[in-house]
């Protein structure tokens, strides 16, 4: 198992559209066709107008970077291998955040408010999004 593999993400009905562009490196997310929010994970129904309605919409794959934690002790056996890893959280546009791993990178660099890009890590049956800092120009 690679570094940037962890569980298999558990697919629904509700998520298999975001999974499905995950695999093809876009990142599709799922928007409220009556309000307009977008939500990652997708759910059934919206959180905020409880409507069902909803459509997908390819989010530029680049954000801020919320928050992250830097994992020291490993929370299952299979992940002991993996520690220390960032889980960070980016803010993709006003109202959607997106929870990634980042690899490649001194936490020491980790700044909230850092440039991000979204970039796909394949596996053989699934493909996850993970962050990346932003190259400087
Ligand atoms: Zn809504």
């Amino acid at each position: 198992m690679s570094m940037t593999e962890f569980f298999e993400p558990r697919i629904s009905a509700d998520t298999k559209a975001y999974w499905d562009g995950c695999r093809e490196h876009k990142l599709m997310v799922q928007k409220c066709k009556v309000c307009g929010r977008l939500r990652i994970p997708a759910s059934y129904v919206c959180q905020n107008c409880l409507s069902t309605e909803t459509e997908l919409v390819e989010m530029k794959p680049e954000g801020t970077l919320y928050s992250f934690v830097v994992m020291h002790r490993a929370f299952h056996p299979s992940v002991q291998d993996k520690v220390p890893y960032i889980v960070a959280t980016t803010d993709l546009s006003e109202d959607v955040r997106i929870l990634a791993n980042m690899f490649d990178v001194d936490p020491d660099e980790l700044k909230c408010g850092a440039e991000v890009t979204i970039d796909f890590a394949d596996s053989e049956t699934y493909s996850r999004p993970i962050a990346k800092l932003k190259e400087k120009k």
